[in-house]
């Protein structure tokens, strides 16, 4: 985080800080803060790392759950020009954000998309021959030739053309001048997979069709591979926001905080339990701090507690304290027995991502990856932007 509180603007407006109930403005939930300093700095540092290639910046699903609008002018500032999204519903909004940055739409071309594709300035990532066929047709129509990505599917089976209709494609002509040609890794994050060389060795076979047309393989795993993975354009996504996209992967600086606050202390009994289910039993005399913070807040329902199993951990009076039972909808309970007598009080914050605390290890504790925890991210969080 930088910690320059100059710089600090909240999208909700009011108290843009982040620490401190002297106002009477404490918020009651949840406040995420975002660094866009750091997410910034991380593009730069891969953007380095894989020059000459250029570096684009995959900002779907509303930049990882991190907000676009805010996410996506720091990328460009940065240095970012070419932005990738999922949705042609995702393209206008990024349009408002980066007026001059090249787009491409990921999930290509629904029927009837194509004035959604061009009003936004967008271009679509085709892969398949309806797509193309499609595309070709509203060139014709216009008299224009549209730019627009070709993908190809090297091995993932998801999205892209076969290997044998992108040599279709490269003979006959896709009716328009292709703009990037791209495949995607199915298993990036895995080193050594073998999968991760054969999709390389058929994506420059296929990105030979095309020449003098820009291609494109990695995504954020994909930066931290050998040169030859790079091609000429690269998409990372995960990293840009702090998530790890391979176990050994460097760290990229953390660009979300999240702070929660404590609402009740209580003690409970041994023998006795907390939380729905019954899940966790006391097994001491137990001090416990309750927070506002629950599944509708994207802390996900899988990372409780129960006597079977440990859950997430968060962070009170400095040291790392576990959760206790399941989370609720809103709700959850943190065992802080540990920690000395009066060290929390009601009001305080707790930090749930930060200080050390990853959206990786968050996801850790409840069986899925950073991804998904930083997409999740809550929808009622006071947002507070650094260094934007
Ligand atoms: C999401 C996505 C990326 C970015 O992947 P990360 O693992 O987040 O870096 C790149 N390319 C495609 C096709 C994607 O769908």
């Amino acid at each position: 985080m930088s910690g320059d509180t100059s710089k600090e603007s909240a999208e909700t407006g009011g108290d843009t800080r982040t620490t401190g109930a002297a106002t009477g403005s404490a918020p009651a939930g949840g406040v995420l803060t975002i660094d866009l300093a750091a997410l910034a700095d991380n593009w730069r540092m891969l953007a380095a790392r894989i020059a000459p290639a250029a570096c684009a910046a995959v900002v779907k699903a509303d930049a990882y759950g991190l907000g676009v609008a805010r996410a996506a002018p720091a990328l460009r500032a940065a240095g970012a020009r070419t932005f990738f999204v999922a949705l042609a519903e995702e393209a206008a909004p990024l349009r408002a954000a980066v007026p001059d940055a090249t787009l491409y739409v990921l999930g290509g071309l629904l029927p009837g998309n194509v004035d959604a594709m061009l009003a936004a300035d967008a271009r679509p990532v085709l892969g398949s021959l309806p797509e193309i066929a499609d595309w070709a047709a509203a060139c014709a129509a216009r008299g224009a030739d549209l730019p627009a990505a070709l993908h190809v599917d090297t091995g993932m089976n998801r999205l892209g053309l076969s290997l044998e209709e992108a040599r279709q494609v490269a003979e006959r002509g896709a009716g328009f001048t292709p703009s990037l040609v791209m495949t995607h890794l199915a298993c990036g994050d895995t080193p050594g997979h073998p999968l991760t060389a054969l999709q390389r060795e058929r994506f420059a076979a296929v990105a030979a069709l095309f020449p003098g047309v820009p291609a494109s393989l990695a995504n954020s795993a994909g930066c931290l591979l050998p040169r030859s993975y790079h091609f000429d354009l690269a998409r990372p996504g995960v990293a840009l926001y702090g998530g790890r996209s391979l176990a050994s992967a460097p760290a990229l600086k953390p660009v979300v905080r999240l702070e929660v606050p404590v609402i009740q202390l209580r003690t409970g009994e041994a023998g006795e339990s907390v939380g729905y289910g019954a899940a966790s039993t006391l097994t001491r005399r137990s001090r416990l701090a309750i927070l506002s913070l629950g599944y509708a807040d994207g802390f996900l329902r899988a990372s409780g507690a129960s006597d079977a199993r440990r859950g997430a951990e968060v962070i009170l009076a400095g040291q790392r304290c576990p959760l206790v039972g399941r989370v609720s909808m809103d709700l959850c309970a943190i065992d802080i027995t540990d920690l000395p007598d009066g060290a929390v009080t009601r009001g305080d914050r707790a930090v749930v991502l930060g200080d050390g605390l990853s959206v990786d290890d968050l996801a850790a504790h409840a069986g899925t990856i950073g991804y998904e925890v930083l997409t999740s991210l809550g929808r009622r969080y006071r947002r507070v932007y650094l260094g934007g």
